[in-house]
């Protein structure tokens, strides 16, 4: 393609010290599908993506295995989630995988939570009340506005790391930001009905979700951050669901949906399976269809939720 060579022809004429594969694309390391989503929404045909695990696994536990290293080895910018949700297996790959140009500092590091303001920080570090999230929830890509300041933000980093691609990418981050924006305003509409209402959480991954849609969590399922739910931690859930309520208990596409399941049979409450991130179910294949089914299933569990406390 005479395009691609006229673009290679610029990289090497301006000196840019990329290493470019022969389509001058920009090689993208994402940590989640998300990040692999919103760098394709930005990057188009400029960048080629990938992303290390899959909407089915959990992002907090994966195992470094020798597969990523290469990948990693070859990629221009590393895109992730941060705020430690990847401390057990990023930092070894990073050092295994002997790439200068996406270390931590370079332009090739991109941690998305270092642009969005965090919640659930906690105001003491008690290793005793969980094992993760210290520097608070690292979940921000479940509200779509934090999607929006990550994608402006990305979009510079990009443009800086392929200046003579800088007006397509700008071009692309505006359109996307243009749908985005309409899209947030159409799924706000749409879930007006849940602010107030009150959730329970398998774990605490939904509180950008929460803070953006006015629901309540009331509860988790793991009785501490990344510890399994335990029978008598289930229990007493059980009694919480009977004293107010609650709506759904949610729990994401990659998470054991017993414990939730065991609460819905006792309680009643529906058990909602959401898919967290692009491919987490069939109908998730970006990142707008991601926010479109999550929506959908939370007003579905809206509509089957008894009328506590209402007369007809
Ligand atoms: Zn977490």
């Amino acid at each position: 393609m005479h395009h691609s060579l006229t673009k290679t022809f610029l990289a090497l004429t301006t000196g840019v010290l990329l290493a470019f594969s022969s389509q001058a694309a920009i090689n993208v390391f994402a940590c989640e599908p998300e990040w692999a989503a919103l760098a394709t929404e930005l990057g188009g045909g400029n960048i080629h993506a990938f992303s290390a695990t899959h909407g089915k696994q959990d992002p907090h536990y994966i195992q470094a295995r020798p597969s990523l290293i290469a990948k990693l080895r070859n990629a221009d910018l590393l895109v992730c989630t941060g705020a430690d949700l990847e401390i057990g297996w990023l930092p070894v790959l990073l050092r295994k995988s002997g790439n200068r140009r996406i270390q931590p500092g370079q332009p090739g590091y991109f941690m998305a939570t270092d642009f969005v303001p965090l919640l659930d920080k906690p105001q003491i570090l008690d290793r005793s009340a969980g094992d993760i999230h210290a520097a608070g929830s690292p979940h921000i890509h479940t509200d779509p506005r934090r999607i929006a300041t990550v994608a402006r933000v990305l979009a510079q980093r990009l443009q800086a790391l392929n200046p003579e691609q800088a007006n397509v990418y700008q071009q692309r981050a505006d359109e996307f930001l243009h749908k985005w924006q309409e899209a947030i305003t159409r799924w706000e509409n749409r879930a007006k009905g849940l602010h107030g209402k009150k959730i329970i959480t398998h774990h605490k991954n939904w509180v950008y979700l929460q803070d953006w849609l006015g629901l309540q969590g009331v509860a988790t399922l793991e009785p501490k951050p990344g510890v399994p739910p335990t029978a008598s931690h289930l229990s007493q859930l059980h009694a919480v669901a009977k004293q107010e309520p609650v709506m759904a208990i949610i729990y994401a596409a990659y998470q054991n949906p017993k414990p939730a399941l065991w609460l819905s049979k006792r309680s009643g409450i529906p058990a909602v399976e959401l898919p967290f991130t692009v491919g987490g179910n069939k109908q998730a294949t970006d990142l707008f269809s991601l926010f479109d089914t999550t929506i959908d299933a939370l007003l579905q569990a809206a509509g089957r939720q008894p009328e506590h406390g209402q007369q007809p």
